[in-house]
């Protein structure tokens, strides 16, 4: 009988028609898949039915780790590591299929680490990603809501977000709280090159400090006030952070770059 870590996250997965339909969203059938999390191994049952050509998973728990190898011996390699300190882009030589039903406490820090470090050439095909709700409604928020922010401008940079489904508390054991949501994420075709995506984190932070207050004190202290990037970028400094869209933040990521280039 294993003991639910609260501090790991972890709430199994149990309702059968959700583990189904994470796995029918993505063919996985020969591909390399990345599991993130897969703690007692419910949804990974699920996804080795597909028949994929490699299977990786990354999880923490060294128990969980010992119990997965004994449970799918050389059906899985198993990563016995905390994901935050894991290199993906020099792991796989080709791309793969990641799936997590991740632990919330660190969701944002999982996903954000992987925008940040996101080269040209992806190291992965798609993202299937389980979030709270509350964290997903932000990730896919659109310009002119209360929920956009630095995690919506950050997510859609460089990824195209589909919202697959939204999923009950009675899903999970042990429940959680909270509803959550799953998310498919798309490398995108183009997006505005950026240089040091630090710089768009930097950007982001200084604007939505105060999201109440008008653009007018975090734009002049970003760009002191240069009336080109205005008029070039058509922004009215009367507006909210929440305003400008996410092409905007993009396009002053690059502003700034350029004025310190
Ligand atoms: N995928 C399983 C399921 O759906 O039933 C378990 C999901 S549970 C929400 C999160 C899992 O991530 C747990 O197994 C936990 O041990 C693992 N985990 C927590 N922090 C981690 C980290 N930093 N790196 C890798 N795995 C982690």
């Amino acid at each position: 009988m294993i003991k639910a870590k609260k501090s790991l996250g972890q709430n199994f997965l149990i309702d059968k028609d959700i583990l189904k339909k994470i796995t029918n969203t993505v063919n996985i059938k020969n591909k390399i898949i990345l599991e993130i999390g897969p703690g007692t191994g419910n949804l990974t049952s699920y996804l080795l039915e597909k028949s994929p050509k490699q299977f990786f998973v990354i999880e923490k728990d060294n128990q969980l780790a010992i119990n997965l190898r004994d449970k799918f011996h050389d059906q899985l390699t198993v990563i016995n590591e905390d994901v935050l300190k894991i290199d993906e882009t020099n792991l796989f030589k080709n791309k793969v299929i990641v799936f997590g039903n991740l632990p919330y406490n660190i969701s944002t820090e999982i996903l954000s680490k992987w925008i940040i470090n996101l080269k040209d050439n992806f190291w992965f095909e798609c993202l299937l990603l389980m979030f709270q709700k509350e964290v997903a409604d932000r990730i896919i928020a659109k310009f002119n809501t209360s929920n956009y922010g630095r995690l919506s401008i950050i997510s859609n940079w460089k990824l195209n977000i589909e919202k697959i489904c939204d999923i009950k508390p009675e899903a999970f054991k042990p429940k959680p709280k909270i509803d959550s949501s799953l998310l498919l994420f798309y490398p995108k075709k183009n997006y505005v090159k950026i240089s040091d995506p630090n710089n768009l984190e930097k950007i982001t932070r200084i604007f939505f400090n105060q999201r109440r207050k008008m653009l007018k004190k975090p734009f002049n202290q970003l760009f002191n006030g240069n009336q080109k990037i205005l008029d070039k970028l058509k922004i009215d400094l009367n507006l909210r952070p929440q305003n400008l869209t996410l092409d905007t933040y993009y396009q002053l990521a690059c502003e700034y770059e350029d004025l310190r280039s």
